[in-house]
């Protein structure tokens, strides 16, 4: 279950809908630059996109397309003694059909994706099931696998980051059996499929190309395969990439005069409400987290935010950088301009990353048995989040902060582009 970067991944033939190219694209990736007339576009869909995989060219029969959910993320798992992480990257099919496989095999991801579109041959069915039915799904299957953390009790598990999509998969009514077009597999007798078939549907338009220019000045902006944010060089900007276009988006900078190789890593600093947890300041936070300092009156005084990684990273290492980059509490002032900092990509909206504060909160509390029963059912409600890059400097394969005691590895940041 475990995502590796070396894993095989879906890929998307499409035409540059500029100069009707042959292009092709990661199954997760939003921008690109047409390798034929340089244009550098987005992609957006309203919902999740939809692909299918086209059958292979066989004797004129009718192709029953059966849609698949797909889901990549990371997922925090909360028990009574630990907190077990990693990344996901599932299948569950998206209708009631248990003669079917429940999950699309690795042989799949050998085919190429098409987006769906009107006019492509076949019988589409709609999905049922909805992403959560789907993943409730894939539960009971995990732990008869045996695949921890599975096998044990969750007192609450979530899904960070998760980039859902559809995927048809295309199957044939050969000879009487219901076949499977690319792996010869036979699932039952056409008489029993008819008997219970689900709706068909009508495939629609559901992807649009946007240029990844600057709204404002026109250049090219920065950032690539599926940041959600772009920033523009010229005029100090930032952009968020939506279902259909461009959005000014604020973000803000700490401060670093030194100049250094930096490299910016965006953060969500974020002021919650927590349910019966006082969190308003940073002598709460000390206080929650049993920290070895000494409460001072300023600390009552002074504001207290999470600080959560903006993007992708391996689970544990997420959690670290809550940990160290909370505690270091940024208080001073924020620039609002980028100027030579090179910038991380940021892969996670805010609402994801706050999903992940209840993870966060076991991790940090001194109190545990009095916290994780109630987990799953304590209320926290994000009050503010804004988009900060904190300036890192590259030494060597790692990146370090003077006041943070961390490094961190390049390799595990470029692991988590692949999450
Ligand atoms: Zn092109
Ligand atoms: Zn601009």
């Amino acid at each position: 279950m475990e995502t590796r970067s070396d894993s095989p991944r879906w890929l998307i033939d499409f035409q540059c809908p500029r100069c009707a190219g042959n292009v092709c694209l990661e199954e997760t990736e939003r921008i690109f630059t047409c390798a034929w007339c340089r244009v550098k576009l987005c992609l957006g869909s309203r919902g999740p996109l939809e692909c299918y995989i086209p059958a292979p060219p066989g004797p004129g029969e009718n192709v029953l397309y059966v849609p698949y959910w797909r889901l990549k993320g990371m997922v925090f798992t909360c028990t009574a003694g630990s907190i077990h992480s990693g990344a996901v990257d599932l299948s569950h099919i998206a209708l009631t059909a248990k003669t079917l496989p429940w999950s699309l095999g690795i042989q799949a991801q050998l085919t190429r994706l098409r987006f769906l579109a009107p006019g492509v041959a076949g019988t589409f069915f709609a999905p049922t099931l909805t992403i959560g039915q789907a993943i409730a799904g894939c539960e009971p299957n995990f732990k008869q696998l045996g695949v921890p953390p599975w096998t044990e009790t969750a007192l609450h598990r979530a899904w960070i980051g998760e980039q859902t999509s559809l995927l048809y998969y295309p199957l044939a009514r050969r000879d009487g059996q219901i076949v499977d077009t690319l792996q010869d597999r036979v699932f039952e007798s056409v008489g029993q499929w008819d008997a219970r078939a689900p709706a068909a549907m009508q495939p629609d338009v559901q992807v649009r190309f946007y240029a990844a220019t600057c709204p404002d000045c026109g250049v090219d902006l920065d950032g690539d395969r599926d940041t959600l944010v772009l920033t523009c060089r010229n005029c100090d900007r930032a952009w968020k990439r939506g279902s259909e276009g461009l959005e000014e988006t604020p973000f803000y900078v700490v401060p670093d005069k030194t100049g250094e190789g930096q490299f910016g890593l965006p953060f969500w600093r974020i002021r919650v409400d927590v349910e019966g947890i006082s969190l308003a300041s940073f002598a709460d936070y000390v206080r929650f987290c049993n920290l070895p300092r000494a409460l001072t009156p300023a600390m009552a005084e002074t504001p207290f935010f999470f600080w959560v990684p903006a993007f992708k990273v391996n689970s544990a290492l997420f959690l670290t950088l809550i940990r160290r980059v909370t505690l270091f509490q940024w208080q001073g002032e924020f620039e609002q301009r980028l100027g030579g900092l090179k910038c991380h990509p940021v892969t996670l909206p805010a609402e994801e990353s706050a999903e992940s504060l209840k993870t966060a909160l076991a991790d940090l509390a001194v109190d545990k048995r009095t916290l994780l029963p109630g987990l799953e059912d304590l209320r926290i409600v994000t009050k503010e989040a804004l988009l900060v890059y904190m300036p890192f400097r590259a030494r060597g394969g790692e990146l370090i902060h003077p006041q943070i005691p961390l490094g961190i590895q390049r390799k595990a940041l470029q692991y988590g582009l692949n999450i």
